[in-house]
């Protein structure tokens, strides 16, 4: 057997049994032209990275003020769990070699690196958009010096002339030319400090206290998702954040890491909007 199929079948065996479906392999040198300072200097030339897509879609729900990603536990607290067990056996089977995790925080461009790994395209929403869950899925990597041969791009269609994500975006924040970060929503209820009267505008009329879901849900490659196969991002799923759940979900979810502050702030806004409704 040769070392890529040794460590396929490591991958697989560790990753089939906690629900994850896919995975795909990305010379690093196939990416040297999109890595930054920081990748360039952390990452081992001639390594590679192992990617993996964690669905996240945990169905609907009658009142739900999250972005859908967000309803379930720490996605890098299951990533990082799901990412060591994938590490263990490929550390015990080549001692030599080097393997590091990565969640979110990753040097490498995951999305470019996902579609040449073959998990998908890159869409104009800025997502990868999978051919098994739309772009509901979380990436996360391994990233090894052991080489590692590119088990893509697949034959994934890309596109083309849909438009529907730009059109459906209500702020102008995504055009074909990418995302302008200040104009999103998304971006807005994570911002720190005050926010501008056009800012509280955008979460009121969004109606959700952390994220954006237009692009996502206008892309035709979301529809008709099947839950997340995998068990614990199918647990203990919150889709409604109010003052007196916060301060025990600050701890458990994704957005605990921006601060009790924001997230008082954003709920604030939405209050205030309620109210105006009722007085009119
Ligand atoms: S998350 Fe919302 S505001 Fe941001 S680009 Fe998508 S649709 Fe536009
Ligand atoms: S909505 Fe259309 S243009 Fe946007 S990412 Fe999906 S397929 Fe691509």
């Amino acid at each position: 057997m040769s070392i890529p199929e040794q460590v396929a079948r490591l991958v697989e065996e560790a990753i089939l049994p906690l629900g994850v479906e896919h995975f795909g392999f990305c010379p690093l040198e196939a990416l040297s032209g999109l890595l930054d300072c920081r990748g360039k200097r952390l990452l081992p030339p001639a390594g590679s990275a192992i990617l993996l897509l964690l669905p996240y879609y945990g169905g609907e729900f009658p009142e739900r003020n999250l972005a859908r990603y967000a309803l379930c536990d720490d996605y890098h607290r299951i990533a990082g769990d799901i990412l060591e067990e994938i590490i263990a056996p490929l550390a015990a089977a080549f001692p030599a070699e080097k393997f590091l995790p990565f969640v979110d925080s990753s040097p490498i461009p995951e999305v470019e690196a996902g579609a040449l790994a073959g998990l998908g395209f890159a869409g104009k929403n800025g997502q990868l958009i999978t051919p098994w869950y739309g772009s509901c899925a979380f990436l996360c990597e391994v990233v090894t010096t052991l080489p590692l041969p590119q088990t893509g791009p697949s034959a994934a269609a890309g596109c083309e002339s849909c438009r529907r994500c730009l059109d459906a975006c209500p702020t102008g924040a995504l055009s074909g030319q990418g995302l302008e970060k200040a104009r999103c929503r998304s971006h807005i209820t994570q911002k720190k400090g005050e926010l501008t009267p056009w800012e509280q505008k955008e979460i009121q009329k969004g109606g959700l206290a952390w994220g954006c879901d237009i692009c996502t849900a206008a892309c035709p490659h979301n529809r008709g998702l099947s839950l997340t196969t995998i068990p614990q991002m199918r647990e203990n799923l919150v889709p409604v954040l109010t003052e007196e759940n916060l301060p025990s979900l600050l701890e458990q979810k994704s957005y605990g890491w921006r601060g009790e502050k924001v997230l008082r702030r954003n709920l604030a806004i939405l209050r205030e909007d309620q109210h105006c409704k009722r007085d009119r």
